[in-house]
Protein backbone atom coordinates (compact mmCIF):
# COMPACT_ATOMS: atom_id res chain seq x y z
CA UNK A 1 0.00 0.00 0.00
CA UNK A 2 1.21 3.24 -0.63
CA UNK A 3 0.07 6.71 0.29
CA UNK A 4 -0.51 7.89 -3.51
CA UNK A 5 -0.92 6.20 -6.28
CA UNK A 6 -0.31 8.40 -9.69
CA UNK A 7 -1.69 6.43 -13.06
CA UNK A 8 0.34 7.76 -15.91
CA UNK A 9 4.10 9.33 -16.09
CA UNK A 10 3.35 12.16 -18.13
CA UNK A 11 4.28 15.76 -18.23
CA UNK A 12 1.57 16.16 -14.75
CA UNK A 13 2.63 12.71 -13.31
CA UNK A 14 6.39 13.29 -13.41
CA UNK A 15 5.67 16.44 -11.85
CA UNK A 16 3.57 15.38 -8.98
CA UNK A 17 5.61 12.04 -8.47
CA UNK A 18 8.36 14.42 -7.53
CA UNK A 19 6.52 17.15 -5.70
CA UNK A 20 5.14 14.50 -3.52
CA UNK A 21 7.90 12.60 -2.72
CA UNK A 22 9.87 15.96 -1.47
CA UNK A 23 8.72 14.61 1.79
CA UNK A 24 10.08 11.70 3.21
CA UNK A 25 7.55 10.35 5.18
CA UNK A 26 4.83 10.17 1.53
CA UNK A 27 4.88 6.82 -0.29
CA UNK A 28 4.29 7.42 -4.29
CA UNK A 29 3.58 4.20 -6.49
CA UNK A 30 3.78 5.60 -10.06
CA UNK A 31 2.25 3.72 -12.89
CA UNK A 32 3.34 4.04 -16.65
CA UNK A 33 1.62 1.99 -19.34
CA UNK A 34 4.75 2.49 -22.21
CA UNK A 35 8.24 1.54 -21.60
CA UNK A 36 10.84 3.15 -20.39
CA UNK A 37 11.85 6.52 -22.02
CA UNK A 38 15.58 4.86 -23.43
CA UNK A 39 15.01 5.14 -27.09
CA UNK A 40 17.53 7.52 -28.23
CA UNK A 41 16.13 9.06 -30.71
CA UNK A 42 13.98 10.76 -27.89
CA UNK A 43 17.29 12.73 -27.20
CA UNK A 44 17.53 13.76 -31.05
CA UNK A 45 15.08 17.26 -31.25
CA UNK A 46 15.11 17.10 -34.94
CA UNK A 47 13.78 13.44 -34.73
CA UNK A 48 10.82 13.96 -32.90
CA UNK A 49 8.38 13.31 -35.57
CA UNK A 50 10.69 9.90 -36.13
CA UNK A 51 9.46 8.85 -32.79
CA UNK A 52 6.08 8.55 -34.32
CA UNK A 53 4.28 5.50 -34.92
CA UNK A 54 6.87 3.47 -32.77
CA UNK A 55 6.67 1.63 -29.08
CA UNK A 56 6.57 5.25 -27.16
CA UNK A 57 3.28 6.10 -29.37
CA UNK A 58 -0.11 5.55 -28.55
CA UNK A 59 -0.59 5.98 -32.56
CA UNK A 60 -4.07 7.20 -32.33
CA UNK A 61 -6.61 7.92 -35.38
CA UNK A 62 -9.03 10.10 -34.84
CA UNK A 63 -12.54 9.24 -35.58
CA UNK A 64 -13.90 9.88 -39.26
CA UNK A 65 -13.62 13.75 -39.37
CA UNK A 66 -16.21 14.79 -41.19
CA UNK A 67 -15.88 17.99 -42.43
CA UNK A 68 -12.17 17.12 -43.23
CA UNK A 69 -13.32 14.64 -45.97
CA UNK A 70 -13.92 11.74 -43.45
CA UNK A 71 -10.09 11.54 -42.79
CA UNK A 72 -9.21 9.59 -39.47
CA UNK A 73 -6.63 12.21 -38.21
CA UNK A 74 -3.64 10.71 -37.43
CA UNK A 75 -3.31 11.60 -33.69
CA UNK A 76 -0.14 10.77 -31.69
CA UNK A 77 -0.06 10.49 -27.89
CA UNK A 78 3.48 9.80 -25.72
CA UNK A 79 3.32 6.55 -24.41
CA UNK A 80 6.67 6.16 -22.25
CA UNK A 81 8.45 7.97 -18.83
CA UNK A 82 7.70 11.68 -19.62
CA UNK A 83 4.62 11.11 -21.67
CA UNK A 84 3.72 13.28 -24.67
CA UNK A 85 6.88 15.71 -23.24
CA UNK A 86 9.12 12.87 -24.69
CA UNK A 87 7.69 13.27 -28.15
CA UNK A 88 6.75 16.25 -28.26
CA UNK A 89 7.81 19.61 -30.59
CA UNK A 90 9.52 21.05 -27.18
CA UNK A 91 8.26 24.63 -27.76
CA UNK A 92 7.12 26.21 -24.77
CA UNK A 93 4.90 28.96 -25.79
CA UNK A 94 2.08 29.44 -22.70
CA UNK A 95 -0.57 31.25 -23.95
CA UNK A 96 -1.44 34.50 -23.05
CA UNK A 97 -3.06 35.64 -19.29
CA UNK A 98 -6.54 35.68 -20.55
CA UNK A 99 -6.49 32.33 -20.85
CA UNK A 100 -6.61 31.79 -17.16
CA UNK A 101 -9.50 34.20 -17.40
CA UNK A 102 -12.08 31.38 -17.82
CA UNK A 103 -10.30 28.99 -15.12
CA UNK A 104 -12.37 28.52 -11.50
CA UNK A 105 -11.66 30.54 -8.50
CA UNK A 106 -7.74 29.84 -7.53
CA UNK A 107 -6.48 29.34 -10.95
CA UNK A 108 -6.28 33.36 -12.24
CA UNK A 109 -3.44 34.43 -14.05
CA UNK A 110 -2.25 36.32 -10.73
CA UNK A 111 -2.34 33.07 -8.86
CA UNK A 112 -0.62 30.77 -11.05
CA UNK A 113 2.09 32.62 -12.22
CA UNK A 114 4.58 31.40 -9.46
CA UNK A 115 3.91 28.01 -10.36
CA UNK A 116 4.96 28.92 -14.00
CA UNK A 117 8.57 30.57 -11.93
CA UNK A 118 9.26 27.47 -9.60
CA UNK A 119 8.70 25.11 -12.99
CA UNK A 120 10.96 27.47 -15.19
CA UNK A 121 13.80 28.51 -12.23
CA UNK A 122 14.90 24.58 -11.91
CA UNK A 123 13.24 21.41 -13.44
CA UNK A 124 11.38 22.94 -16.26
CA UNK A 125 13.95 25.57 -18.18
CA UNK A 126 12.87 27.90 -20.97
CA UNK A 127 16.28 27.58 -23.31
CA UNK A 128 16.88 29.43 -26.67
CA UNK A 129 17.56 26.94 -29.44
CA UNK A 130 21.13 26.56 -30.11
CA UNK A 131 21.20 26.11 -34.04
CA UNK A 132 18.66 27.47 -35.82
CA UNK A 133 18.61 27.31 -39.61
CA UNK A 134 19.16 30.31 -41.43
CA UNK A 135 15.32 30.56 -43.10
CA UNK A 136 13.92 30.80 -39.57
CA UNK A 137 15.71 34.54 -39.13
CA UNK A 138 14.49 35.13 -42.99
CA UNK A 139 10.93 34.07 -41.84
CA UNK A 140 10.76 36.60 -39.18
CA UNK A 141 12.14 39.55 -40.97
CA UNK A 142 9.66 38.74 -43.60
CA UNK A 143 6.67 38.49 -41.47
CA UNK A 144 7.93 41.69 -39.59
CA UNK A 145 7.82 43.26 -43.11
CA UNK A 146 4.41 41.89 -43.96
CA UNK A 147 2.74 43.95 -41.19
CA UNK A 148 3.49 41.94 -37.71
CA UNK A 149 5.14 43.23 -34.59
CA UNK A 150 8.58 41.67 -33.29
CA UNK A 151 8.19 40.03 -30.52
CA UNK A 152 11.43 39.29 -28.21
CA UNK A 153 9.43 37.06 -25.27
CA UNK A 154 6.66 34.86 -26.72
CA UNK A 155 5.65 34.28 -23.10
CA UNK A 156 5.49 37.68 -21.61
CA UNK A 157 2.23 39.53 -20.90
CA UNK A 158 1.75 40.23 -24.41
CA UNK A 159 2.13 37.98 -27.02
CA UNK A 160 1.20 39.22 -30.27
CA UNK A 161 3.86 39.44 -32.68
CA UNK A 162 6.61 36.94 -34.12
CA UNK A 163 9.61 35.86 -32.29
CA UNK A 164 11.65 32.62 -32.20
CA UNK A 165 10.28 29.83 -29.97
CA UNK A 166 12.45 29.10 -26.47
CA UNK A 167 12.16 25.36 -26.02
CA UNK A 168 12.54 22.30 -23.82
CA UNK A 169 16.35 21.78 -24.10
CA UNK A 170 19.54 21.33 -22.43
CA UNK A 171 23.12 21.39 -24.65
CA UNK A 172 21.18 20.82 -27.89
CA UNK A 173 19.12 17.71 -26.46
CA UNK A 174 15.56 17.34 -25.93
CA UNK A 175 14.79 17.67 -21.66
CA UNK A 176 11.25 16.53 -20.92
CA UNK A 177 9.50 16.32 -17.69
CA UNK A 178 10.85 12.90 -17.23
CA UNK A 179 14.58 14.65 -17.05
CA UNK A 180 13.26 17.30 -15.18
CA UNK A 181 11.16 15.93 -12.17
CA UNK A 182 11.84 12.46 -12.43
CA UNK A 183 14.83 11.90 -13.16
CA UNK A 184 16.31 12.93 -9.84
CA UNK A 185 13.07 11.87 -7.49
CA UNK A 186 13.91 8.16 -8.84
CA UNK A 187 16.61 8.27 -6.70
CA UNK A 188 14.52 8.47 -3.53
CA UNK A 189 13.69 5.18 -1.94
CA UNK A 190 9.61 6.32 -1.26
CA UNK A 191 8.93 6.48 -4.66
CA UNK A 192 8.33 3.44 -6.90
CA UNK A 193 8.40 3.57 -10.86
CA UNK A 194 6.50 0.91 -12.91
CA UNK A 195 6.89 1.18 -16.52
CA UNK A 196 4.99 -1.40 -18.58
CA UNK A 197 1.35 -0.69 -16.19
CA UNK A 198 -1.51 -0.52 -18.20
CA UNK A 199 -4.27 0.98 -15.48
CA UNK A 200 -7.72 -0.89 -16.18
CA UNK A 201 -10.33 0.49 -13.97
CA UNK A 202 -10.22 2.12 -10.44
CA UNK A 203 -11.14 0.45 -7.81
CA UNK A 204 -14.59 1.66 -5.46
CA UNK A 205 -15.94 0.88 -2.69
CA UNK A 206 -18.94 3.23 -2.14
CA UNK A 207 -17.92 6.45 -3.01
CA UNK A 208 -14.25 6.10 -2.12
CA UNK A 209 -11.94 4.76 -4.40
CA UNK A 210 -9.29 2.40 -2.83
CA UNK A 211 -6.72 2.05 -5.70
CA UNK A 212 -6.32 0.95 -9.33
CA UNK A 213 -6.27 -2.68 -11.01
CA UNK A 214 -3.87 -2.77 -13.63
CA UNK A 215 -2.06 -5.17 -15.98
CA UNK A 216 1.53 -6.04 -15.86
CA UNK A 217 2.95 -8.49 -18.24
CA UNK A 218 0.68 -11.64 -18.27
CA UNK A 219 -1.26 -10.68 -15.17
CA UNK A 220 -3.66 -8.15 -13.25
CA UNK A 221 -2.67 -6.48 -10.38
CA UNK A 222 -3.75 -4.11 -7.52
CA UNK A 223 -2.43 -0.94 -6.63
CA UNK A 224 -3.99 0.62 -3.43
CA UNK A 225 -3.96 4.18 -1.92
CA UNK A 226 -4.42 4.80 1.24
CA UNK A 227 -4.97 8.61 0.69
CA UNK A 228 -5.24 9.10 -3.17
CA UNK A 229 -5.08 7.88 -6.41
CA UNK A 230 -3.90 10.66 -9.04
CA UNK A 231 -5.18 10.31 -12.49
CA UNK A 232 -2.51 11.37 -14.79
CA UNK A 233 -3.33 9.66 -18.20
CA UNK A 234 -3.69 12.88 -20.35
CA UNK A 235 -6.64 14.48 -22.15
CA UNK A 236 -7.44 11.14 -23.64
CA UNK A 237 -5.97 8.62 -21.26
CA UNK A 238 -7.81 9.92 -18.39
CA UNK A 239 -11.57 9.91 -19.23
CA UNK A 240 -11.20 6.19 -20.73
CA UNK A 241 -9.65 5.11 -17.35
CA UNK A 242 -12.94 6.65 -15.71
CA UNK A 243 -15.48 5.68 -17.66
CA UNK A 244 -14.19 2.06 -17.99
CA UNK A 245 -14.62 2.53 -14.21
CA UNK A 246 -17.98 3.26 -14.77
CA UNK A 247 -17.40 6.91 -14.17
CA UNK A 248 -19.18 8.92 -16.24
CA UNK A 249 -23.01 9.10 -18.58
CA UNK A 250 -24.74 6.42 -17.17
CA UNK A 251 -26.96 6.00 -20.57
CA UNK A 252 -23.47 6.34 -22.66
CA UNK A 253 -21.61 3.88 -20.41
CA UNK A 254 -24.96 1.27 -20.57
CA UNK A 255 -24.73 1.00 -24.24
CA UNK A 256 -21.27 0.25 -24.18
CA UNK A 257 -21.84 -2.50 -21.68
CA UNK A 258 -20.31 -0.72 -18.49
CA UNK A 259 -21.94 -0.42 -15.38
CA UNK A 260 -22.18 2.41 -14.03
CA UNK A 261 -20.81 3.31 -10.71
CA UNK A 262 -21.10 7.41 -10.26
CA UNK A 263 -22.97 9.06 -12.71
CA UNK A 264 -21.02 12.04 -13.80
CA UNK A 265 -22.46 13.69 -17.16
CA UNK A 266 -19.43 15.15 -18.35
CA UNK A 267 -16.12 12.70 -18.08
CA UNK A 268 -15.25 12.50 -21.73
CA UNK A 269 -17.08 15.32 -22.97
CA UNK A 270 -15.84 19.12 -24.12
CA UNK A 271 -12.64 17.94 -25.97
CA UNK A 272 -10.71 20.64 -27.80
CA UNK A 273 -7.63 20.66 -29.83
CA UNK A 274 -5.59 23.30 -32.20
CA UNK A 275 -6.16 22.03 -35.73
CA UNK A 276 -3.27 23.07 -38.25
CA UNK A 277 -3.38 23.32 -41.49
CA UNK A 278 0.48 24.03 -43.33
CA UNK A 279 1.92 25.82 -46.42
CA UNK A 280 4.38 24.13 -48.09
CA UNK A 281 6.71 26.04 -50.45
CA UNK A 282 9.93 24.33 -52.05
CA UNK A 283 13.05 26.54 -52.01
CA UNK A 284 15.39 27.58 -54.35
CA UNK A 285 18.78 25.41 -55.13
CA UNK A 286 21.68 25.79 -52.97
CA UNK A 287 19.57 26.10 -50.18
CA UNK A 288 20.07 23.93 -47.09
CA UNK A 289 16.63 22.75 -44.94
CA UNK A 290 16.10 20.51 -42.14
CA UNK A 291 15.65 17.99 -45.03
CA UNK A 292 18.83 17.16 -45.06
CA UNK A 293 19.59 17.50 -40.90
CA UNK A 294 19.99 13.37 -41.48
CA UNK A 295 23.74 12.72 -42.22
CA UNK A 296 26.42 11.26 -40.53
CA UNK A 297 28.24 14.08 -40.55
CA UNK A 298 25.13 15.96 -38.57
CA UNK A 299 25.11 12.85 -36.11
CA UNK A 300 28.50 13.28 -34.88
CA UNK A 301 28.24 16.79 -34.49
CA UNK A 302 25.29 16.57 -32.46
CA UNK A 303 26.58 13.51 -30.82
CA UNK A 304 30.15 15.15 -29.76
CA UNK A 305 28.98 18.84 -29.10
CA UNK A 306 25.50 18.58 -29.41
CA UNK A 307 25.19 21.40 -32.06
CA UNK A 308 23.85 21.29 -35.38
CA UNK A 309 20.90 20.69 -37.28
CA UNK A 310 19.69 17.96 -35.15
CA UNK A 311 19.67 20.23 -32.35
CA UNK A 312 16.22 22.09 -33.91
CA UNK A 313 12.98 21.30 -32.83
CA UNK A 314 11.78 22.14 -36.54
CA UNK A 315 9.25 24.49 -35.32
CA UNK A 316 11.72 27.27 -34.64
CA UNK A 317 9.78 30.74 -34.74
CA UNK A 318 6.20 31.36 -34.23
CA UNK A 319 3.77 34.90 -34.42
CA UNK A 320 1.12 35.16 -32.86
CA UNK A 321 -1.86 36.93 -34.31
CA UNK A 322 -5.26 38.89 -33.77
CA UNK A 323 -7.55 38.15 -36.69
CA UNK A 324 -10.18 40.85 -35.51
CA UNK A 325 -9.59 43.99 -33.73
CA UNK A 326 -11.90 44.05 -31.48
CA UNK A 327 -10.26 40.95 -29.76
CA UNK A 328 -8.30 41.10 -26.80
CA UNK A 329 -5.97 38.50 -27.38
CA UNK A 330 -4.57 36.60 -30.71
CA UNK A 331 -6.45 34.04 -31.62
CA UNK A 332 -4.29 32.70 -34.46
CA UNK A 333 -0.86 31.36 -34.72
CA UNK A 334 1.63 30.78 -37.41
CA UNK A 335 4.17 28.00 -37.10
CA UNK A 336 7.37 28.25 -39.09
CA UNK A 337 9.50 24.83 -39.89
CA UNK A 338 12.64 25.15 -42.06
CA UNK A 339 11.46 21.39 -43.85
CA UNK A 340 8.37 20.39 -45.68
CA UNK A 341 6.29 19.02 -42.76
CA UNK A 342 4.25 16.66 -45.09
CA UNK A 343 1.83 13.98 -44.28
CA UNK A 344 1.32 14.50 -40.71
CA UNK A 345 4.81 14.22 -40.14
CA UNK A 346 4.71 10.46 -40.93
CA UNK A 347 7.01 10.25 -44.19
CA UNK A 348 10.57 11.83 -44.50
CA UNK A 349 11.14 14.73 -46.37
CA UNK A 350 12.20 14.11 -49.85
CA UNK A 351 13.13 18.02 -51.08
CA UNK A 352 13.93 21.20 -49.45
CA UNK A 353 11.10 23.55 -48.39
CA UNK A 354 9.74 25.31 -45.52
CA UNK A 355 6.37 25.10 -43.68
CA UNK A 356 4.26 27.63 -42.22
CA UNK A 357 1.36 26.36 -40.53
CA UNK A 358 -1.60 28.33 -39.29
CA UNK A 359 -3.29 27.12 -36.07
CA UNK A 360 -6.31 27.82 -35.03
CA UNK A 361 -5.74 29.00 -31.29
CA UNK A 362 -9.69 29.42 -30.09
CA UNK A 363 -11.87 26.63 -31.76
CA UNK A 364 -15.56 26.52 -31.19
CA UNK A 365 -15.77 23.36 -32.36
CA UNK A 366 -16.30 20.86 -29.72
CA UNK A 367 -15.85 17.27 -29.75
CA UNK A 368 -15.40 14.08 -27.44
CA UNK A 369 -13.78 10.98 -26.38
CA UNK A 370 -16.01 7.53 -25.58
CA UNK A 371 -15.73 4.28 -25.10
CA UNK A 372 -15.24 2.36 -27.97
CA UNK A 373 -15.88 -1.20 -26.06
CA UNK A 374 -16.36 -2.20 -22.21
CA UNK A 375 -12.77 -3.82 -23.24
CA UNK A 376 -10.20 -2.17 -20.17
CA UNK A 377 -7.21 -2.64 -22.77
CA UNK A 378 -8.90 -1.08 -25.95
CA UNK A 379 -7.94 2.36 -27.07
CA UNK A 380 -10.93 4.94 -26.60
CA UNK A 381 -12.83 6.63 -29.47
CA UNK A 382 -11.23 10.25 -30.06
CA UNK A 383 -13.50 12.56 -31.94
CA UNK A 384 -12.79 16.59 -31.85
CA UNK A 385 -15.15 17.17 -34.46
CA UNK A 386 -13.16 19.62 -36.06
CA UNK A 387 -14.60 22.26 -38.21
CA UNK A 388 -18.17 21.10 -36.94
CA UNK A 389 -19.36 24.79 -35.40
CA UNK A 390 -22.12 25.84 -37.28
CA UNK A 391 -20.90 29.73 -38.29
CA UNK A 392 -17.90 28.47 -40.18
CA UNK A 393 -15.61 30.59 -37.20
CA UNK A 394 -12.94 27.68 -37.31
CA UNK A 395 -12.51 27.76 -40.86
CA UNK A 396 -12.48 31.21 -41.51
CA UNK A 397 -9.61 31.63 -39.55
CA UNK A 398 -7.51 29.38 -40.73
CA UNK A 399 -8.09 30.55 -44.22
CA UNK A 400 -7.01 34.15 -42.73
CA UNK A 401 -3.95 32.48 -41.50
CA UNK A 402 -3.40 30.68 -44.61
CA UNK A 403 -3.46 34.42 -46.43
CA UNK A 404 -1.14 35.64 -44.03
CA UNK A 405 1.28 32.60 -44.76
CA UNK A 406 1.92 33.32 -47.73
CA UNK A 407 1.87 36.93 -47.62
CA UNK A 408 4.64 36.53 -45.36
CA UNK A 409 6.47 34.07 -47.54
CA UNK A 410 5.91 36.46 -50.72
CA UNK A 411 8.25 39.18 -48.68
CA UNK A 412 11.88 39.58 -48.87
CA UNK A 413 14.54 38.24 -47.52
CA UNK A 414 12.28 34.94 -47.26
CA UNK A 415 10.58 35.32 -51.17
CA UNK A 416 14.63 35.41 -52.34
CA UNK A 417 14.84 31.71 -51.00
CA UNK A 418 11.44 29.85 -52.41
CA UNK A 419 10.88 28.62 -55.75
CA UNK A 420 7.34 28.14 -55.82
CA UNK A 421 4.56 27.05 -53.71
CA UNK A 422 4.01 23.44 -53.56
CA UNK A 423 0.93 22.97 -51.06
CA UNK A 424 -1.98 24.17 -51.49
CA UNK A 425 -0.16 25.85 -54.50
CA UNK A 426 -0.47 29.01 -56.23
CA UNK A 427 -3.31 28.50 -58.75
CA UNK A 428 -5.18 28.01 -55.05
CA UNK A 429 -6.95 31.13 -54.49
CA UNK A 430 -10.33 31.15 -53.82
CA UNK A 431 -12.11 30.11 -50.34
CA UNK A 432 -13.06 27.04 -52.00
CA UNK A 433 -9.81 26.33 -52.99
CA UNK A 434 -7.91 27.05 -49.88
CA UNK A 435 -11.35 25.01 -47.91
CA UNK A 436 -10.18 21.90 -50.23
CA UNK A 437 -6.79 22.01 -48.96
CA UNK A 438 -8.33 22.17 -45.41
CA UNK A 439 -10.28 19.71 -45.53
CA UNK A 440 -7.54 17.65 -47.40
CA UNK A 441 -4.92 17.87 -45.32
CA UNK A 442 -5.35 19.61 -41.87
CA UNK A 443 -3.98 17.95 -38.83
CA UNK A 444 -3.47 18.08 -35.01
CA UNK A 445 -1.57 20.41 -33.52
CA UNK A 446 -1.53 17.43 -30.57
CA UNK A 447 -3.19 19.49 -27.82
CA UNK A 448 -6.16 18.03 -26.40
CA UNK A 449 -7.77 18.78 -23.61
CA UNK A 450 -11.03 19.75 -21.34
CA UNK A 451 -12.07 15.93 -21.27
CA UNK A 452 -12.39 15.85 -17.16
CA UNK A 453 -12.92 19.90 -17.04
CA UNK A 454 -12.67 21.65 -14.23
CA UNK A 455 -15.44 23.45 -12.40
CA UNK A 456 -18.35 23.73 -10.19
CA UNK A 457 -21.65 23.20 -12.81
CA UNK A 458 -23.22 20.19 -13.92
CA UNK A 459 -20.62 18.95 -16.68
CA UNK A 460 -17.40 20.01 -14.71
CA UNK A 461 -15.39 16.58 -14.17
CA UNK A 462 -13.63 18.17 -11.27
CA UNK A 463 -13.70 20.55 -8.73
CA UNK A 464 -11.57 23.60 -8.72
CA UNK A 465 -9.28 21.20 -6.24
CA UNK A 466 -8.94 18.76 -9.33
CA UNK A 467 -10.90 16.15 -6.83
CA UNK A 468 -13.47 14.31 -9.45
CA UNK A 469 -16.64 15.37 -7.97
CA UNK A 470 -19.19 12.89 -5.85
CA UNK A 471 -15.90 10.28 -5.11
CA UNK A 472 -13.51 10.41 -2.54
CA UNK A 473 -9.85 10.23 -2.58
CA UNK A 474 -9.61 10.52 -6.11
CA UNK A 475 -7.87 13.43 -8.60
CA UNK A 476 -7.63 13.91 -11.93
CA UNK A 477 -4.34 15.95 -12.43
CA UNK A 478 -3.24 16.33 -16.50
CA UNK A 479 -4.17 18.50 -19.59
CA UNK A 480 -7.85 16.87 -19.19
CA UNK A 481 -9.12 19.74 -16.24
CA UNK A 482 -8.32 22.50 -18.26
CA UNK A 483 -11.64 24.73 -18.82
CA UNK A 484 -9.92 26.15 -21.98
CA UNK A 485 -7.35 25.77 -24.88
CA UNK A 486 -4.60 27.83 -24.15
CA UNK A 487 -3.44 30.72 -27.42
CA UNK A 488 -0.45 28.86 -27.18
CA UNK A 489 0.69 25.69 -26.35
CA UNK A 490 -0.37 22.84 -23.85
CA UNK A 491 3.11 21.45 -22.21
CA UNK A 492 3.94 24.01 -19.81
CA UNK A 493 0.89 25.25 -18.66
CA UNK A 494 -0.15 21.40 -17.84
CA UNK A 495 3.14 21.38 -15.54
CA UNK A 496 2.09 24.16 -13.76
CA UNK A 497 -1.60 22.74 -13.36
CA UNK A 498 0.99 19.52 -11.69
CA UNK A 499 2.72 22.30 -9.59
CA UNK A 500 -0.28 24.00 -8.02
CA UNK A 501 -1.80 20.05 -7.23
CA UNK A 502 0.78 19.22 -5.17
CA UNK A 503 0.55 22.23 -3.03
CA UNK A 504 -3.03 21.73 -2.62
CA UNK A 505 -2.37 17.72 -2.08
CA UNK A 506 0.09 18.91 0.10
CA UNK A 507 -2.09 21.46 1.96
CA UNK A 508 -4.71 18.65 2.61
CA UNK A 509 -2.63 16.67 5.15
C1 LIG B 1 3.72 14.98 -31.14
C2 LIG B 1 3.42 16.01 -30.10
C3 LIG B 1 4.00 17.27 -30.19
C4 LIG B 1 3.72 18.24 -29.21
N1 LIG B 1 4.40 19.42 -29.25
C5 LIG B 1 4.27 20.29 -28.20
C6 LIG B 1 5.10 21.44 -28.11
O1 LIG B 1 6.00 21.65 -28.92
N2 LIG B 1 4.89 22.30 -27.07
C7 LIG B 1 3.92 22.07 -26.12
O2 LIG B 1 3.76 22.89 -25.23
N3 LIG B 1 3.13 20.98 -26.19
C8 LIG B 1 3.32 20.06 -27.18
N4 LIG B 1 2.58 18.92 -27.19
C9 LIG B 1 1.56 18.74 -26.14
C10 LIG B 1 2.13 18.46 -24.75
O3 LIG B 1 3.26 17.63 -24.81
C11 LIG B 1 1.00 17.81 -23.92
O4 LIG B 1 -0.09 18.70 -23.83
C12 LIG B 1 1.41 17.43 -22.50
O5 LIG B 1 2.55 16.62 -22.52
C13 LIG B 1 0.24 16.74 -21.82
O6 LIG B 1 0.62 16.25 -20.56
P1 LIG B 1 -0.33 15.23 -19.78
O7 LIG B 1 0.34 14.97 -18.49
O8 LIG B 1 -1.70 15.76 -19.78
O9 LIG B 1 -0.38 13.92 -20.69
P2 LIG B 1 0.80 13.03 -21.27
O10 LIG B 1 2.10 13.72 -21.18
O11 LIG B 1 0.37 12.55 -22.61
O12 LIG B 1 0.89 11.80 -20.25
C14 LIG B 1 -0.06 10.81 -20.09
C15 LIG B 1 0.69 9.54 -19.67
O13 LIG B 1 -0.24 8.59 -19.18
C16 LIG B 1 0.07 7.33 -19.71
N5 LIG B 1 -1.16 6.54 -19.73
C17 LIG B 1 -2.27 6.75 -20.47
N6 LIG B 1 -3.20 5.82 -20.20
C18 LIG B 1 -2.66 5.01 -19.26
C19 LIG B 1 -3.13 3.85 -18.58
N7 LIG B 1 -4.36 3.34 -18.80
N8 LIG B 1 -2.31 3.25 -17.67
C20 LIG B 1 -1.07 3.75 -17.41
N9 LIG B 1 -0.58 4.84 -18.04
C21 LIG B 1 -1.37 5.46 -18.96
C22 LIG B 1 0.62 7.64 -21.08
O14 LIG B 1 1.36 6.58 -21.63
C23 LIG B 1 1.42 8.89 -20.82
O15 LIG B 1 2.74 8.60 -20.46
C24 LIG B 1 2.82 17.94 -28.15
C25 LIG B 1 2.24 16.68 -28.07
C26 LIG B 1 2.54 15.70 -29.02
C27 LIG B 1 1.89 14.35 -28.91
Amino acid sequence: VHDYVIVGAGSAGCVLADRLTEDPGVSVLLLEAGPSDRNPKIRIPAAFSQLFQTAVDWSLRTAPQSQLDGREVYFPLGRTLGGSSSINAMMVLRGHPVDQDSWPVGWSFAEVERYYARSAAGPFPLADARDRNPLTAAFVESAVAAGLMRRDDLNGLETEGVGLVPVSQRRGRRFSVADGYLRGARRRPNLTVVTGAHAMRLQLSDSRVEGVEYRLGGSTELARAERETIVCAGAVGSPALLLRSGIGPAGELAAAGVVTTHDLPGVGKGLRDHLASGLIAHTVAGVATLARAESLGSLARWLVAGRGPLTSNVAEAAAFVRTREDLVAPDLELIFAPVPFEEEGLVKPTRDGVTIAAILLQPRSEGEVRLRSADPLATPVVDPQYLSDPDGHDAAVLLHGLRLARRILEREPLAGFIASEALPGADAQTDDALMSHLRARSQTLYHPVGTCRMGTDELAVVDPELRVRGLDAIRVVDASVFPALPRGHTNWPTVMVAERAADLIRARR
